[in-house]
């Protein structure tokens, strides 16, 4: 009795092998994060880092012993495309996250990130949250602290001169590089040259690039040409986020156009990465659909229908003007409004729009506008990451589902992948991307950020309808040595740190 009295004070004195957060566990599957095959293993964690990995461990004195025999061990997954930021300070358990088994997250997506990132990092590490957060710095963001409302136009070399300082401050603060939407309004009318320049600073931080592409539908192989030429322009690395092929004329193109994109950057010299998340469906604006704002050009937005795979493949997720029609597609709306798609489509975009006193109300789709052997092709490649693209209480599922999805589906059933290529794009591959060396592996000295599932029966449960559902088969979480999850459910403790970039 004494002696576990006594325990929290010795922890704090650093007699780590006293600690009661002491774990040894018994009996894994241990897939550490390399893409090794998974071998049968005891690890054992003293305070927040893995001590230990071998057969037949010994228990030792005041250490948590777990028999968790017929469950895989893996490091937590890293999420490399999250909208996380929004929220978590209220809900700190995240646990659509950690639930999934993620345990970092990379938010700042799509040219929008919390600034100053050195404030939002001070509230961060007051009231700590269950899980790692890193962030990028966002270009609209920058934008919109250089140019104000008047976004809707190239910078000029002043304004751009304020961006690259703002970067720069930015970067000092721990942003690993620089996210751009250049499909979204805010950033659509900027030039490549202007996010060349940015780069270039992002680049002097050895930060990386990430981008939602310039069009994710017609236009997308020429998006991914410009992606491809900020990176040897400005040096540094560059990440197509969320790829996709969501366009009919593209549709299963990726086995056919991919390889070989991949080969030019090679041989340009650029470190071309992407990460993908398994789902035929997207989430976002209604806007983006159309994003040089000509909304009420009834040829652009028929063009921009048919682009996204007709009004019948989009979805109106809220409509804040009349919740009824919320949860039905344009091509249903349209019947009930008794207009033409076209004309549908630019009602709500008039409706939800921007006015004086009043905010831009939110007007989002769900477009299912991929095709499953172009999503399969990203999933299954070796070097291509994964992403949620999700909120902590988003209308897709992939913000619930995505991890076990992928575990589930494409690994058990499909074959479309081995486990262990699975998990090393979730773990070691991203955080070779992100520098995180004691991060995305099972080794000894490695910080103890891990998962716990069930090969035969991991599982995605979130849909359109239930986007929240947790996932079957994945029992416990850690974050720095602590359990997030435990029994498949939050524990409410928050262990989870903010990183910044290694190379600050
Ligand atoms: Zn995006």
């Amino acid at each position: 009795m004494l002696l576990r009295s006594l325990i929290p004070t010795l922890c704090l004195a650093a007699v780590p092998s006293l600690c009661a957060a002491d774990i040894l566990l018994q009996g894994a599957t241990v897939y550490d994060g390399t893409g090794a095959p998974g071998r049968v293993a005891d690890v054992r964690i003293q305070g927040s880092r893995i001590v230990a990995v071998g057969s037949a461990l010994a228990p030792q004195k005041g250490e948590a012993v777990r028999e968790v025999k017929g469950l895989a061990l893996a490091p937590g997954f890293i999420d490399m495309h999250s909208h996380g930021d929004g929220g978590l300070l209220e809900d700190r358990d995240a646990g659509a996250v950690t639930r999934q088994g993620a345990t970092t997250i990379l938010v700042g997506q799509d040219g929008d990130a919390p600034f100053p990132l050195a404030d939002w990092y001070a509230k961060l590490e007051k009231t700590p949250v269950a899980i790692n957060v890193a962030s990028m710095a966002g270009h609209a963001t920058l934008r919109e602290q250089a140019m104000g409302k008047d976004l809707y136009r190239p910078s000029t070399p002043a304004e751009l001169a304020t961006m690259q300082r703002l970067l720069r401050q930015e970067l000092a603060s721990g942003a690993f590089g620089l996210s751009t939407g250049l499909e979204y309004e805010a950033a659509h009318f900027s030039t490549t040259e202007e996010v060349i320049e940015l780069s270039k600073v992002a680049a002097r931080a050895h930060g990386f690039y990430i981008s939602h592409v310039r069009d994710e539908a017609d236009g997308v192989f020429e998006a991914f040409d410009e992606l491809v030429r900020i990176g040897r322009e400005a040096h540094l690395p560059v990440e197509i986020t969320h790829i996709k092929l969501s366009s009919p004329p593209h549709w299963h193109e990726a086995a056919s156009r991919m390889p070989a994109l991949f080969a030019r950057a090679k041989r340009e010299g650029v470190t071309l990465w992407a990460d993908v998340y398994p789902y035929t469906y997207w989430h976002s604006t209604i806007r983006v659909m159309v994003p040089d704002r000509d909304f009420y050009n009834p040829a652009k937005v028929e063009a921009a229908l048919v682009a996204n795979g007709g009004p019948a493949a989009v979805r109106l997720a809220h409509y804040p003007p009349d919740p009824s029609v919320a949860g039905k597609t344009l091509a249903e709306i349209a019947t009930i409004w008794k207009l033409s798609p076209v004309e549908t489509y630019m009602r709500i975009v008039r409706a939800t729009e921007p006015q004086p006193g009043r905010e831009e109300m939110l007007a989002d789709v769900i477009g299912t506008s991929m095709v499953e052997d172009d999503v399969r092709w990203f999933v299954a490649h070796p070097d291509i990451a994964f992403c949620t693209d999700g909120e902590l209480h988003g209308a897709h599922p992939r913000g619930a589902g995505t991890f076990p999805r992928i575990l589930g589906r494409y690994v058990r059933e499909q074959h479309a992948l081995t486990l262990e290529s699975a998990i090393h794009k979730m773990t070691g591959i991203p955080a070779a991307r992100l520098g995180l060396k004691d991060r995305g592996r099972i080794a000894p000295g490695a910080i103890a950020d891990l998962v716990l599932f069930d090969p035969a029966t991991v599982l995605d449960e979130a849909t359109v309808e239930h986007p929240d559902a947790p996932p079957l088969g994945i029992p416990a979480v850690m974050v720095h040595g602590e359990w997030v999850v435990d029994g498949g459910r939050v524990t409410g403790r928050h262990p989870g740190r903010v990183l910044r970039h290694p190379a600050r």
